[in-house]
Formats: C-alpha cells, sequence, structure tokens
C-alpha cells in the first residue's frame, strides 16, 4: 500500500509505553488492551492515556495563553504540505544557544506559510537521561523569524527553550511564537535523516497534523517530509 512515486520521511517518535518521555508533571503513555480478538471478542480495540503534549507533539497558543487559538482552531493550511525550512545546527552541544547568527543563512526563506524546523540531532537521546540537555533557540532569535512571519517552528527536541532545572522553567520562544498565534512542535524524530536521504532542501515540505481534540492546548502530531514535484 505505498506510492512509489514517494518517499515519505517520519518525523514521528513511535509511541511505545514504557518508553515515551514525558515532561514533569505530564500523563505516562499507555496503552491497554480492551477488547482481544485472540480471546473471543468481535474486535482488537486498546483503551490509550496520553496526554496533550505526548510524543511528537504540537503546542497550540492556547497552551500558554488563556485567550489563545486552541488546537482545533489552528489553520491547517500551515500544517499541511507546507514548505518547509531545515535548519542544520547539530553542530550545537548540550545547552548551547541556536543564535540568530545561526539561522542567517535561511532567513532569505523566511515567511508566512513557511514551517522552520531546527535540526540539532538529539532525537537519538529519546529515552535516555540527556535527552532534556538539549540546545535551544534565543528568545531574540525567534522573535526576528516571528516578524519575518514565520507562524510554525518545529525541533528535535523536546522544547526550542532550554530546560535546566537550576534555572528554572524557561518560556521565551514559547511566549514569542504563541504569542503572535503560532505553533511549535516538540519531540520530532531524525530531522538528520531529511539531510542524509538527499532530498533538495529547497523542496521540502511537511505535514503536522494535529487531532482535532475540541478546545484543547496541544496534540499529537504525525509528522511526515517529503520532497514536493515542482
Ligand atoms: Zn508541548
Amino acid at each position: 500500500m505505498s506510492n512509489p512515486k514517494m518517499k515519505i520521511i517520519d518525523l514521528t517518535h513511535p509511541l511505545v509505553p514504557s518508553n515515551v518521555f514525558s515532561c514533569p508533571g505530564h500523563p505516562a503513555y499507555t496503552a491497554d488492551r480492551t477488547m482481544n480478538l485472540a480471546k473471543g471478542d468481535l474486535a482488537n480495540v486498546h483503551t490509550l492515556t496520553i496526554g496533550t503534549h505526548t510524543g511528537t507533539h504540537i503546542d497550540a497558543p492556547y497552551h500558554f495563553f488563556e485567550n489563545g487559538i486552541k488546537v482545533d482552531e489552528l489553520d491547517l493550511s500551515l500544517l499541511t504540505a507546507a514548505p518547509a525550512i531545515l535548519v542544520d545546527v547539530r553542530s550545537k552541544r548540550a545547552h548551547e544557544v541556536i543564535t540568530w547568527e545561526d539561522l542567517a543563512p535561511y532567513v532569505g526563506r523566511m515567511k508566512s506559510g513557511v514551517a522552520v524546523l531546527l535540526c540539532t540531532g538529539w532525537s537519538k537521546y529519546w529515552g535516555q537521561s540527556n535527552y532534556t540537555d538539549h540546545p535551544y533557540l534565543d528568545g531574540e532569535a525567534s522573535k526576528k523569524m516571528v516578524d519575518l512571519g514565520v507562524k510554525v517552528v518545529g525541533i528535535d527536541a523536546m522544547s526550542p527553550d532550554e530546560v535546566d532545572p537550576k534555572k528554572g522553567a524557561c518560556i521565551d520562544v514559547h511566549n514569542v511564537v504563541l504569542g503572535n498565534g503560532g505553533v511549535i512542535v516538540e519531540n520530532l524524530n531524525r530531522l538528520e535523516e531529511i539531510i542524509e536521504s538527499g532530498i533538495q532542501l529547497e523542496d521540502l515540505v511537511v505535514s503536522l497534523l494535529p487531532l482535532r481534540l475540541t478546545s484543547l492546548d496541544g496534540s499529537p502530531v504525525r509528522a511526515v517530509a517529503w520532497e514536493s514535484s515542482r
């Protein structure tokens, strides 16, 4: 059941019970069998326990802003076959800041309707204790992107903001992006595969579609990328 003309790169972490990182205070992911064919039930059915920020997911403005747009109100045209800029910052180390200078080579393509994906290479640490030590985006740099019209920012780490237990929660980038009606996609997986695949990066498009969860703050997404045919 595959389309031979199209190579899809899956940018989503698999959801495996007991192997899904969740932020402190967020629910653990579970999948329990409710109906079982092998035991004579009509079908196989599972019951999920899942947070709105479980696994690869999207933050809607309402996540941090009481009057912000909810996840079911997002403009799907920004999240469906959206032209994407892959920013290669794999040279960054743990807790190193991603600055406006790092984004400068890509600035010419930054505009409304474009998704900016930060490739830190950090998704390989998913499930490990250093997963939260990822590089992070400078708040001022995110402001400049937003000023250029960017509404969709993704990263292959748990947050575009720094996660440092000693400094407390930093939400500069969240405030800028979500505060301007944009969205953040977190826990993307293997963005580096886009580079390794040999895709023409100028033709990169992504879909990052949330569930239609009425009035909620976020949703797991199935994130995929491919090369658009011109
Ligand atoms: Zn989130």
